[in-house]
C-alpha cells in the first residue's frame, strides 16, 4: 500500500524482521551512538530532468551500530521521536550539514546545496530556529541549506499560526514539501507557505508509465506546483520509462535510485566527479 509514514506500524513491521531487537536497547544505544560517533549521513543527488545538470544532494541519516550493523532511519527516527531523541539527532543533522558545506567551500562542489529532512517534532522544538541560525552564522553559510518537511508538519505550522516557515526562509533556507500527495487535499495553505520545491512521493512514481490514475495525480502536481512559481521533484525514480514520462510531462527534477542511491560522502564525491 501507498507509505503509512512514521509510527509504531513501522516500528513493529521492523521488529518482525528483528526479533532480538529491543526497543528499550535500541533507544538506549541511540543515546550512546550520539556521543560515539555512530551516526553518519548519506547523500542522494537530485538532477534536472531537461538536461541532466546536478541540483542538489539530500541528506539522509544512517547509524552504524557496532553490532547490528548499517541502520536506516525508519528503524530508529521513530524511536527517537517516542523517546524524546529526535531533537539531539536533529541538531546532529543540521550541524552535520553545515559543516558540509562549509567544507565544499572553495571546491567543485561549491554550488551544491543539502537538502536535510525534518518532522513536526523538530519544528515544534522552540530552540530550533536559534540553532539553526547559529549554526549558519558559525559555518558562515548563506545558501546551500535546504529543508524538506512534509505537509503534516506545514499544516501544523498554518493551524497554530506561527511563521516559523517565514523565519527559516528568511535566512536563506529553500523548503521542500516532501512525500506530496500523500497527505492531504487542503491545498490552501500552499499559496501562503515560502515553499520552493514539491516532491513527489514515490508511490506515485513507481507505476507511472501505466497507471492511468499516477500519471493523472502527477500531472496535477505538477499543474499546481507550476502554477504556484514552485519546482517539481519526482523521488524514488528506479528506471528510464519513468524518468523519460516524467521529462516529458516537464517534471523539473528527478532522484532516485536510476541516477544513484544515497552513499556516503567519500563514495559521493567521487561519483560527483566522475559525472559532473
Ligand atoms: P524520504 O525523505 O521520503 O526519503 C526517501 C527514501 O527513499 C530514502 O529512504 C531513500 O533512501 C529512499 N529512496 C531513494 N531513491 C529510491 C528509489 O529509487 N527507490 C526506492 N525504493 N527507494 C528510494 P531512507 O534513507 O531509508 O529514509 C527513509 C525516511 O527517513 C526518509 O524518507 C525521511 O523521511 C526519514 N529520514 C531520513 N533521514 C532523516 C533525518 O536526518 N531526519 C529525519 N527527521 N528524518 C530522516
Ligand atoms: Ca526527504
Ligand atoms: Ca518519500
Ligand atoms: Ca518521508
Amino acid at each position: 500500500g501507498r507509505k503509512t509514514g512514521y509510527g509504531r506500524v513501522q516500528v513493529f513491521n521492523h521488529r518482525e524482521n528483528f526479533t532480538d531487537l529491543d526497543e528499550i536497547d535500541l533507544t538506549r544505544e541511540l543515546g550512546e551512538a550520539l556521543e560515539h560517533d555512530q551516526l553518519e549521513l548519506y547523500y542522494q543527488p537530485k538532477c534536472q530532468l531537461d538536461n541532466g545538470k546536478l541540483a542538489g544532494v539530500e541528506a539522509l541519516i544512517r547509524w552504524n551500530h557496532p553490532q547490528r550493523g548499517l541502520l536506516t532511519p525508519n528503524l530508529f527516527i521513530p524511536l527517537a521521536e517516542r523517546f524524546g531523541l529526535i531533537n539531539r539527532l536533529g541538531y546532529w543533522v543540521i550541524e552535520q550539514a553545515c559543516h558540509q558545506l562549509q567544507q565544499w567551500r572553495n571546491t567543485a562542489f561549491s554550488d551544491i546545496s543539502i537538502a536535510i529532512n525534518m518532522s513536526v517534532q523538530q519544528l515544534m522544538d522552540p530552540h530550533v530556529i536559534h540553532f539553526l541560525k547559529s549554526c549558519l552564522e558559525r559555518y558562515r553559510i548563506n545558501r546551500g541549506l535546504e529543508i524538506e518537511l512534509t505537509e503534516s508538519v506545514i499544516l501544523s505550522q498554518e493551524r497554530s499560526g506561527l511563521n516559523l516557515l517565514e523565519q527559516i526562509s528568511a535566512m536563506g533556507i529553500l523548503l521542500n514539501i516532501d512525500d506530496f500527495g500523500t497527505g492531504y487535499s487542503n491545498f490552501s495553505y500552499l499559496r501562503k507557505m515560502p515553499v520552493r520545491f514539491l516532491k513527489i512521493d514515490r508511490s506515485f512514481v513507481t507505476d507511472i508509465e501505466h497507471n492511468k490514475d499516477d500519471q493523472m495525480i502527477v500531472r496535477s502536481i505538477l499543474a499546481i506546483g507550476h502554477g504556484l512559481g514552485m519546482q517539481v521533484i519526482a523521488e524514488g525514480v528506479e528506471n528510464t520509462g519513468q524518468r523519460d514520462w516524467l521529462r516529458h510531462q516537464q517534471c523539473d527534477l528527478y532522484q532516485g535510485y536510476l541516477l544513484s542511491r544515497p552513499q556516503p560522502l567519500g563514495e559521493l564525491e567521487s561519483w560527483l566527479s566522475k559525472q559532473f
